[in-house]
């Protein structure tokens, strides 16, 4: 499968905020944004231009596929699944955003980045409602359960995980690292997105 493959702190600084790529590092003083907040490359300092409407539609739009790992054809087949849907096409995006797989696994704490949680999902370690479930895709619906496959316990990832994460889990969820299982509880709603995002001029963006 196509990937994206660039530094992860470049897509951070690219768009002027945390998108929390590179696990625990993100939450330390080492994170790149903080020591160099301007755009990447040679002439990064002075490409403080104004932008078209356009150039920032197309940056909210960016900024939401790089957090969530998404390539523009699975992002863009996401958009249309929420345009479907009854309600807000923007909320209902970023509701399909965080319902997916890889990122229950994340913002529940059993990975350090989506990413990462990406790569747990794929090699089979998750179960949804006691089936194996390996597409990080996966949408989650209210009242699944989600856990970690038995035989994966004693990895020592998961050991680490079950003695507690100092990471905050949104209401949403409710996790018991020690039975390594995380109930969806509810729907995740527009404040329960961890970065600062205008859905409106994604929708925008693809309403030209
Ligand atoms: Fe890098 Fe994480 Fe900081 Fe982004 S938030 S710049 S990925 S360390």
């Amino acid at each position: 499968m196509a990937r994206y493959t660039s530094a992860a702190c470049r897509k951070c600084r690219r768009e002027g905020t945390k998108l929390f790529l590179k696990g625990e590092k993100c939450y330390s003083q080492k994170c790149a944004l903080s020591k160099r907040p301007t755009p990447p490359g040679q002439h990064g300092q002075s490409r403080q231009r104004k932008m078209s409407e356009y150039g920032l539609q197309l940056r909210e739009k960016q900024k939401a596929r790089r957090a969530y790992g998404l390539l523009e054809t699975q992002f863009k087949r996401t958009y249309n699944r929420a345009t479907k849907m009854k309600g807000v096409t923007g909320e209902n995006l970023l509701q399909l955003l965080e319902r997916r797989l890889d990122n229950v696994v994340y913002r529940a704490g059993f990975a350090t980045s989506r990413a990462h949680a990406r790569q747990l999902v794929n090699h089979g370690h998750f179960l949804v409602d006691g089936n194996k479930v390996d597409i990080p895709s996966f949408t989650i619906r209210e009242n699944q359960v989600v856990t970690v496959r038995k035989r994966s316990h004693n990895l020592e990832h998961f050991k680490v995980v079950r003695e507690g994460s100092s990471r905050i889990v949104p209401k949403w969820l409710s996790v018991d690292a020690d039975k390594l299982s995380i109930n969806v509880i509810a729907l995740p709603e527009r404040d329960d997105v961890d970065f600062s995002l205008q859905e409106n001029m994604i929708v925008e963006f693809y309403s030209r």
